[in-house]
């Protein structure tokens, strides 16, 4: 019933996740009836994204192909004796947007899962050990999302670092059953990450 052309950009959007048929559509109409100016901005935008973005060479977060290292690694004031961890580069984002984790973070791109087939070697972990072994780290912060799945990659952590003399701590049990971290409110992930131990 739809024209082919919004039909097809429904189906497009409705790629993206936890977009369902039925938004799809409605963001489809809005981009249709939304000014010219900014459908092209939007389509440029769009096209450019994955020449103009590449990983941190030191955290693997994300930053512009004209750096090396993200716009947190370069920022000199940090304090590199803290070390965040993350699943993954949307989990920075909700607790930089905090304002309350004042060290530098890293990003594995995953989580142990032997169901999924996913080891130790597929995530960012070699890259990890250089930067515990080269930097002056006292704390690492495993900032996993609350759920069973999340205990294999932290208790491999936590043994690959238990000789040496550095603090680590998880977040508190703060979130919901099947909690995530980019979806808590800021109180809740606040009072997480002070209640960590
Ligand atoms: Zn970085």
């Amino acid at each position: 019933m739809l024209p082919d052309v919004l039909k097809k950009l429904s189906e497009l959007i409705s790629f993206l996740p936890w977009i369902g048929e039925k938004t799809a559509v409605k963001l489809a109409f809005f981009l249709l009836k939304a000014n010219p100016s900014y459908v092209q901005k939007f389509a440029d935008t769009l096209r450019d994204i994955q020449a103009q973005l590449h990983e941190c060479s030191t955290c693997h977060g994300l930053t512009d192909t004209k750096y090396h290292e993200c716009a947190i690694c370069r920022e000199s004031l940090r304090k590199t004796e803290v070390l965040c961890i993350v699943e993954d580069y949307l989990d920075m984002v909700a607790i930089e947007r905090l304002g309350i984790h004042k060290g530098r973070y890293h990003v594995l791109d995953g989580i142990i899962s032997p169901l999924s087939g996913k080891s130790p070697k597929d995530l960012n972990m070699s890259d990890l050990m250089n930067r515990v072994s080269s930097e002056w780290i006292q704390e690492i912060i495993l900032a996993f999302n609350p759920n069973i799945e999340w205990e294999a990659t932290s208790l491999y952590i936590e043994e690959l670092f238990s000789g040496k003399d550095i603090k680590i701590t998880r977040l508190s049990r703060w979130l919901p059953n099947a909690g995530f971290i980019e979806y808590a409110d800021e109180i809740t992930l606040i009072s997480a990450f002070r209640g960590r131990g």
